[in-house]
C-alpha cells in the first residue's frame, strides 16, 4: 500500500489528474543560499534560491526538490508568491539518514524544455550524527560512524554534500546501497550533470558561547577559505564553486589553530600542532616532483582534522578532511602528493581526475624508493579491480546495466585504481615526456568529446592508440589475463641465447606487457604488445640460458597472475 499512498500524494498536488514524476528533468544551474548554523542545536537553516532548467524532452508542471530527512520544508515560492506543495519521505541513500524529505511542487507556469524557473527556498531542521543508511544492510554502528561521520555539532560540524547530507536541495530517483552500483550510479549521473552549476553559498555561525568553534573551512577556491571570528559571533565564509566541476559542498566547522605554508593550510587542532607540522612538511617536500608534472600548483592543497581518530578521509576539489594521527612521514607524502595534484590539474573526467592523482602517488612511491615498491603500492588496488569487474560482468548479465567503461564510471575501484594503471599503462608505453606534453597540453574545458585525449596522446607520440582506449577507455573489456604459452632458447653465436617466448592473452583487454627471462646470474626483459584474445611473439636475447621467463611485472592489471611464470628447458644447441 506504500506505492498507493504515494500515488495519491502525488495526484493530489497535481492541478489536471495525475502524472508520473520523473525526478531527473531538472538541471540545477543556480544555487545562491544563505545558510545559518547553529551548533548547540544541532541545527541549520537555510533560505535563497535554486534555479532549475527542464532538460527533459516533455514541459514539466511540477519540480520535485530533496533535502536530508532531518530537515523540513518551511517555504518554496516563485515571483514572491508561495506554492502549493507537499512534502514525503523518500527512502534513499544518497543521505546518510537513509531517507529524504521530498517537496513536490506544483510550478507557477508549464516548464518547456529547456526553460528554467527560479524558486525561493526555504527549510531548517537538525543534522545529528546517524548511519541508519548504513546499520540497516548490517554494518555495525561502531564501525559505520568512522564513514558516515558527517554532524553538527559542538564543539566539532563537518557536513558533506550529496551522496552523504542533502543539506542544499538536490532531484534524483532513489540510490540504494544493497542495490549493487544504484547509488553510484545515480551519484555519478547527477555530478555529471551538474558540473556547470554555479554555486553560491554563505555559510555563518550562530551561537552565543564565545569558547564556541570560530573557523569555518569549505572547499572553496581562492583566498577566502576561513575568518576566524574575534568573539565567536561573527563567524562566517563565502563558499563560491563557479563553476561546481566535480565538487562536493562541504562544510567544516571548529576551533581550529591554521598552518599556512606555500604548499598547504593546514586547520588544526591545537593538540595536534607537531602531526600538523608533518602535513605541512610533507607537502612541502612533494612539491617539486608534482611541479615537474603540473608546473607550479596555481593553489593550495588544503587539510581540515577530523576529530575521530578512526574517521575515512574524505577529498572534494583540493580539500582533504582526515583525522591528523601520527602518521609516517613517507605515507603522508604519497597522501600530499594526490592533493596537491588536485590542486594543480583538474578534469570534469572523474578517471582523469581522480585516476591521475592515484598514479602520481604511484610515481610518486617510484621516485622514493623503486619501481618494485610503486608496483606493490598499486597492487594494493589489484584485487578490488578484479572482484568490481567480476561484479560488473554478473551484474550486466541479469540486467540490461549500461558498461561500466572507464570514461563514463561511476564506481571508485574503477575511475580510481583501474583508472591509476591506465596512466601507468600510457606511462610505460609511450614514456614519461610524451606523459607530461600530453597533460602540458591538455585543457579540462575542451575536453567535450570521448576521443579529445586520445587525440592528444596520439599527437604528442605519433602513434595510433585506437585499440588501448578502445580497451581500457572507452569500453569495459574486462582485463587481460596472460600467461606464457611456450619458449624456446636456443644457442646463437658467441655463447649467446636467443629466446623465442609465445605470450597468450586469454582476456579479452589489450596491453603492452614486459616479459623477463631470468638467468644464472641475471635477468632481462623485453616488453611485447598482445593484445585482446589473441598471442604476440618476443625475442630475447640473454648471455646465459634461461631458467625462468615471467610475463608481467604487475604494471598491467590482470585477471589471473597464477599463471604467469614458466620453466625453461634446456636450449637447442
Ligand atoms: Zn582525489
Amino acid at each position: 500500500m506504500k506505492l498507493l499512498g504515494g500515488l495519491w500524494v502525488i495526484c493530489a498536488v497535481a492541478t489536471t489528474g495525475c502524472f508520473s514524476l520523473d525526478r531527473d528533468a531538472f538541471t540545477f544551474t543556480q544555487y545562491k543560499l544563505e545558510v545559518r548554523i547553529e551548533p548547540e542545536q544541532q541545527r541549520l537553516a537555510v533560505r535563497g534560491t535554486v534555479t532549475l532548467r527542464n532538460d527533459s524532452a516533455g514541459a514539466q508542471k511540477n519540480a520535485v526538490l530533496q533535502i536530508s530527512s532531518g530537515l523540513t520544508w518551511r517555504s518554496i515560492q516563485a515571483d514572491g508568491k508561495g506554492l502549493q506543495f507537499v512534502s514525503q519521505p523518500y527512502v534513499s541513500d544518497i543521505d546518510h539518514t537513509g531517507q529524504l524529505s521530498e517537496a513536490i511542487v506544483a510550478l507557477p507556469r508549464e516548464i518547456p524544455p529547456g526553460g528554467s524557473v527560479e524558486l525561493d527556498i526555504g527549510y531548517e531542521g537538525v543534522i545529528p550524527l546517524d548511519a541508519t543508511r548504513l546499520t540497516r544492510i548490517g554494518v555495525p554502528k561502531s564501525t559505520a560512524v568512522h564513514s558516515d561521520w558527517d554532524q553538527i555539532g559542538k564543539p566539532f560540524s563537518a557536513v558533506r554534500g550529496v551522496g552523504y547530507v542533502a543539506w542544499y536541495p538536490v532531484a534524483m530517483e532513489a540510490g540504494n546501497l544493497s542495490e549493487g552500483r544504484s547509488l553510484f550510479e545515480v551519484l555519478g549521473r547527477w555530478k555529471e550533470r551538474e558540473q556547470k552549476a554555479l554555486v553560491k553559498i554563505r555559510l555563518s555561525l550562530v551561537t552565543d558561547n564565545s569558547e564556541g568553534p570560530r573557523t569555518l573551512l569549505c572547499g572553496n577556491e581562492g583566498d577566502h577559505r576561513y575568518e576566524p571570528g574575534s568573539g565567536g559571533q561573527d563567524v562566517s565564509a563565502d563558499c563560491e564553486f563557479a563553476p561546481l566541476g566535480l565538487r562536493v559542498p562541504t562544510f567544516v566547522l571548529a576551533n581550529y589553530e591554521i598552518l599556512d605554508q606555500s604548499a598547504a593550510q593546514i586547520a588544526y587542532r591545537p593538540e595536534h600542532k607537531a602531526n600538523a607540522e608533518k602535513f605541512a612538511q610533507a607537502a612541502e617536500a612533494v612539491t617539486p616532483f608534482v611541479a615537474e608534472w603540473f608546473g607550479a600548483p596555481p593553489g593550495k592543497a588544503q587539510v581540515g582534522e577530523l576529530f575521530d581518530p578512526g574517521a575515512s578521509p574524505y577529498e572534494s576539489g583540493a580539500l582533504l578532511l582526515t583525522p591528523l594521527n601520527d602518521t609516517d612521514p613517507k605515507l603522508l607524502q604519497i597522501a600530499m602528493v594526490h592533493e596537491l595534484t588536485h590542486a594543480a590539474f583538474s578534469s570534469p573526467r572523474p578517471w582523469i581526475h581522480e585516476g591521475l592523482a592515484h598514479f602520481l602517488q604511484g610515481a610518486y612511491r617510484e621516485h622514493q624508493e623503486s619501481r618494485q615498491a610503486a608496483l606493490d603500492f598499486m597492487g594494493l588496488h589489484r584485487t578490488a579491480i578484479v572482484e568490481a569487474e567480476k561484479a560488473v560482468t554478473s551484474e550486466r548479465k541479469e540486467e540490461t546495466t549500461k558498461e561500466e567503461s572507464l570514461i563514463s564510471a561511476t564506481i571508485d575501484e574503477f575511475y580510481r585504481s583501474k583508472a591509476a594503471y591506465v596512466w601507468w599503462m600510457l606511462r610505460d608505453l609511450l614514456g614519461p615526456e610524451t606523459l607530461r606534453a600530453v597533460l602540458r597540453t591538455y585543457k579540462p574545458d575542451q575536453d567535450t568529446e570521448a576521443a579529445y585525449l586520445q587525440r592528444l596522446f596520439q599527437a604528442q607520440s605519433k602513434r595510433d592508440l585506437q585499440w588501448f582506449f578502445d580497451d581500457w577507455v572507452y569500453h569495459d573489456r574486462g582485463l587481460p589475463d596472460f600467461l606464457v604459452e611456450s619458449a624456446f632458447a636456443r644457442q646463437a653465436s658467441q655463447g649467446n641465447y636467443l629466446v623465442t617466448v609465445t605470450i597468450q592473452n586469454l582476456g579479452a583487454a589489450g596491453a603492452e606487457v614486459p616479459v623477463t627471462v631470468h638467468f644464472e646470474g641475471g635477468e632481462t626483459n623485453q616488453r611485447v604488445e598482445v593484445r585482446g584474445k589473441a598471442k604476440g611473439i618476443v625475442r630475447i636475447a640473454t648471455p646465459r640460458p634461461p631458467t625462468e621467463i615471467v610475463v608481467n611485472d604487475g604494471s598491467v592489471p590482470e585477471s589471473d597472475l597464477g599463471n604467469n611464470v614458466f620453466h625453461a628447458s634446456a636450449p637447442v644447441k
